[in-house]
């Protein structure tokens, strides 16, 4: 299926110069999102993978089917402020500025194989953030999905030397 011709492309999104890769449009799709979720239950099925560690919020779209079809739970990395437990905490560079994530302390059990998913990699910083956090646990990171990559921003250079899939490349 020609997934790239569901994602739609919104210039100027949420800044100028910025070209926003909106995957809602093949999500809403029933064929784009069986594809999405159907094409990662393929690359991971083999993988006994214990969590989905999925971003927010976009790569909860994502990881709750995934993690269901997998057998894995799934562990949300959120915004700070939202998770009401206890938290570990990783502050990370972004444009201007800096953005925390969080995960709960408790999420990862030790030894557990873990792989991580969100919607699109760009810079990459997001991702690599979220490995920090993982390093807090004693769990074997397995790999990254995302459905789309940014191959011209070289995110995947700020992540470590695992498995790094996506769908759909530009
Ligand atoms: P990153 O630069 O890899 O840290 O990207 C941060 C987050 O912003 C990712 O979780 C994406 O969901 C989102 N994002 C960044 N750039 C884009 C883009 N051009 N189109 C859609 N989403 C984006």
């Amino acid at each position: 299926m020609d997934l790239k011709s569901l994602i739609r492309d919104i210039p100027d999104f949420p800044e100028p110069g910025i070209m926003f890769r909106d995957i809602t449009t093949s999500l809403q799709d029933h064929q784009g999102l069986s594809h999405v979720v159907d094409h990662f239950v393929n690359d991971f099925s083999a993988q006994e993978i214990d969590y989905i560690v999925a971003i927010e919020s976009r790569g909860f779209i994502l990881g709750a089917p995934l993690a269901y079809h997998l057998g894995a739970g799934f562990i949300p990395v959120r915004k700070p402020g939202k998770l009401p437990a206890q938290v570990h905490v990783v502050d990370y560079q972004i444009e201007y500025g800096t953005d925390r994530l969080e995960i709960h302390q408790d999420a990862i059990s030790q030894g557990s194989k873990v792989l991580v998913v969100d919607d699109v990699i760009a810079t990459g910083g997001t991702a690599a953030a979220t490995t920090k956090l993982l390093e807090k646990f004693d769990c074997d990171l397995f790999g990254f999905a995302f459905i789309v990559e940014l191959t011209a921003l070289a995110g995947r250079e700020k992540l470590p030397d695992v498995p790094v899939h996506s769908i759909i490349q530009y």
